[in-house]
């Protein structure tokens, strides 16, 4: 017989999930993090090294200064207790991408520890405690060639590439989330974004999930419901999109929901995400901290930092962004749910930005939510990764205000420097995108819908109001939008000699 399967609601009727989420970042810093060699990503492999990260007899590290000062700046910002004296350990283990056969981290004494992040779920704040962030460095990058499946199992042969050996990471860590309940996967997404956003307001990392900056851990456990003893846990690894770390979380409350369920137990393992299929499979059984021989690393001095310059980085912190954003609502007059629903849609800055550049707020926010999202999506790319800025947005809005162009015009417009035609300007030229306000082009227009739905006339007469609008939507399409709505209205009312209040 097979195991009873259990969907997500009825799992969550019976079971609380625990979470727990580590998110590595890697640092924006020119170096790394124990040699002069570059960080730039995409270089060409194995030339971004050097004795030191790789680990050759005799080479000797030193910290980079400005990673430390990156730490200490994520810490402060995730209101965590900066360690006085910290010092680096050997985590011992081995894998072809990691030359030395230890990875240089912290262990007992991180650089900050105890610290939270209040998090924005659907309007309701959640607070997520900090356990730890720490210092380390990234691996190099392995290559699997030959399988179908890209991972090391079937492969016929494996690549290395040693320049990400070494780049600064940072680990944070966090306690245990309980009592999210049903919401646990929006909890994990929105705790990924906020920290996300965080680190890129401190200017200390790209935040790239797509490129390995920002990568996701998350540990999940299932308890039943109202046992305060948590159950066994599995970490999906590398979780490499906000959207997987909502469907990761999800898919494993379910599993472990129908492994609990059907009576078995749940195994303590390293699971791997497949974004196509949604799911996860297990990877390798997971160490036990004593299974790395952790020890205090002997080549390198314990880092001290002092009280003066902790608090010189607190004071130099930049604005945080969810202070940013109430002071930025505040400024705009905008409501909870427009804020909240420009926050989600990764608007705020655009909008701060097309503001800047002189559009009104609403105006701003109105494009930055509706008709640039669905550019975005069709394209298949980010909101900020589109091309058009800011400024050419302003600029279009200006002419809308200035009634050189309808709406539907400023969406041609916009069209045309999406599709890489230039400038606003030099698109309406090119497209010949100019409002007709010429009142004999409009009445022939109208005198020509009139003619084409005989009998409309007389209706508009009676108040009609959707009659009309049938008539200037014909004007429009007649004109190809480039009628002025307002005042084709003008003309047919006048020409109809009627009642119709022209409202509607
Ligand atoms: P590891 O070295 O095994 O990755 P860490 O301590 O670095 O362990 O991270 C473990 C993460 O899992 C932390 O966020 C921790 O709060 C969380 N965690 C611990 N126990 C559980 C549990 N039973 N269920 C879910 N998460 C847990
Ligand atoms: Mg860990
Ligand atoms: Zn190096």
């Amino acid at each position: 017989m097979s195991a009873p399967v259990l969907d997500y609601d009825q799992t969550i009727e019976q079971f609380d999930p625990v979470l727990g989420l580590e998110v590595h970042v890697e640092l924006g810093t020119a170096t790394k993090m124990f040699c002069g060699c570059p960080t730039e990503f995409g270089a060409a492999p194995n030339t971004q090294v050097c004795p030191v990260c790789l680990a050759l007899p005799g080479a000797m590290p030193t910290v980079n200064r400005t990673a430390v000062e990156y730490a200490i700046r994520i810490g402060l910002a995730l209101n965590c207790a900066i360690a006085p004296w910290c010092q680096f350990a050997r985590k011992n283990y081995f894998y072809p991408d990691m030359p030395k056969n230890f990875q240089t981290s912290q262990y007992d004494d991180p650089i900050a520890s105890n610290g939270y992040l209040d998090v924005d779920v659907d309007g309701e704040t959640v607070r997520v405690e900090i356990e730890r962030a720490h210092m380390e460095e990234d691996t190099g990058k392995s290559t699997h060639v030959g399988g179908a499946t890209g991972r090391i199992h079937g492969a016929e042969y494996s690549l290395l590439d040693y320049n990400r050996a070494g780049v600064p990471l940072v680990e944070i860590v966090t306690k245990p989330i309980v009592g999210t309940k049903a919401s646990a996967p929006q909890v994990a997404r929105a705790y990924v974004t906020a920290l996300r956003d965080l680190l890129q307001s401190l200017g200390v990392s790209d935040v790239r999930m797509d490129q390995g900056s920002l990568r996701c851990d998350a540990n999940v456990s299932l308890t039943p419901a109202g046992n305060p003893v948590f159950g066994t846990r599995t970490e999906t690894k590398n979780v490499n999109s906000l959207r997987s770390v909502e469907r990761a979380v999800r898919y494993e409350i379910t599993r472990q929901g129908a492994v609990l369920v059907g009576g078995g137990t749940v195994k303590q393992e390293t699971r791997h995400f497949d974004e196509a299929s949604g799911t996860t499979s297990p990877g390798r059984s997971k160490e036990t901290a004593e299974d790395y021989r952790y020890f205090p690393e002997p080549d390198l001095v314990p880092v001290a930092p002092a009280a003066e310059w902790v608090a010189e980085i607190r004071d130099t912190l930049p604005e945080l962004p969810w202070l940013r954003r109430a002071r930025l609502q505040a400024e705009w007059g905008f409501a909870d749910k427009e804020m909240r629903d420009l926050v989600a849609g990764g608007g705020v800055e655009l909008v701060a930005a097309t503001v800047e550049a002189g559009a009104t707020p609403n105006e701003a926010r109105s494009w930055w939510t509706s008709y640039l999202p669905q550019q975005a999506n069709t394209r298949g790319v980010a909101l900020d990764e589109l091309p058009i800025t800011p400024v050419q947005l302003a600029a279009v809005i200006a002419k809308v205000n200035g009634g050189e162009l309808t709406t539907k015009l400023a969406q041609r417009v916009v069209d045309g420097v999406l599709a890489g035609e230039g400038e606003p300007d030099e698109v309406i030229a090119a497209r010949g995108l100019v409002v007709v306000s010429d009142d004999s082009a409009l009445q022939q227009a109208v005198d020509e819908a009139l003619a084409a739905q005989p009998g409309i006339a007389d209706k508009i007469r009676r108040g009609k109001v959707q009659a009309a609008g049938a008539i200037v939507g014909a004007v429009m399409k007649a004109t190809r939008g480039q009628a002025d709505a307002a005042r084709v209205r003008e003309l047919l009312l006048a020409t109809v000699g009627g009642a119709a209040d022209g409202n509607g």
